[in-house]
């Protein structure tokens, strides 16, 4: 192979590291997101608090009516029982009943609200415990797909290094430091030609040009500077 042939090749391989690398930095970034995972739970945490709460909501509401119908019986006990025949304390313990009766209404009514809305949240819970699993599931098989990418990406750019160490040692040294000279200042250094044209800066190239690279001497474009290449 011809010293630009070997840089030419340098290039190519130096274009893939550099292409597989952004490859690699995009998916190792793809890792770290789970956005859509942490929001998903972090809603069924969120009802799965609601619906404890109303559950203990429930359990007070089920306490004070328990609570007040003991009060109520005993209260209605001594009222029929006939041992109380002052009729003022038989008024005033008429309205006592009369007000827990209202009071253990007023509770059984909360408690119907508080059930009700625990039947809402308890679907609420089922459709976003199904939502969350697919989420995790769908996030677990690309978690494993782009582990998998990783591992492959870096096999091969620690592959196409040594590659390009081995190239590179074959390549005269003056000519490497040219050819790193030029990359450094206009990114490509080979250019190859296409149709007589040099593809680094679209210009023409002389016959003269043209045939000097065919015997295989290092030409340079005498627009681009670049290094010319006849694949
Ligand atoms: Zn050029």
């Amino acid at each position: 192979m011809s010293n630009v042939g070997g840089l030419y090749q340098l290039q190519e391989t130096e274009i893939e590291i550099e292409s597989l690398t952004k490859t690699l930095k995009t998916c190792l970034k793809k890792l770290g997101e789970n956005e859509k995972l942490v929001e998903a739970r972090s809603k069924l945490i969120s009802i799965h608090n609601r619906l404890e709460e109303l559950k203990k909501q429930q359990q007070e509401i089920g306490w004070a009516i328990n609570d007040i119908s003991a009060k109520l019986k005993k209260s209605n006990d001594d009222l029929y029982s006939g041992r109380i025949n002052n009729p003022k304390e038989l008024v005033n313990l008429q309205q006592d009943v009369k007000t827990m009766e209202d009071k253990c209404k007023q509770l059984e009514d909360e408690e119907l609200e508080v059930m009700a809305q625990i039947d809402t949240v308890t679907s609420e819970q089922s459709e976003q415990s199904i939502c969350y699993k697919a989420i995790e599931s769908e996030w677990r098989s690309e978690h494993a797909a782009l582990i998998d990418e990783a591992k492959q990406l870096k096999t091969s750019i620690s592959q196409l290094k040594e590659k390009r160490k081995a190239m590179a040692a074959a390549i005269d040294p003056k000519m490497l430091e040219y050819y790193n000279q030029l990359k450094a200042n206009k990114g490509l250094a080979v250019a190859v030609i296409v149709q007589g044209m040099c593809h680094g800066c679209r210009i023409s190239l002389s016959s003269a040009e043209l045939q000097r690279v065919r015997a295989g001497q290092v030409v340079e474009c005498s627009s681009c500077r670049r290094i010319l290449y006849l694949a």
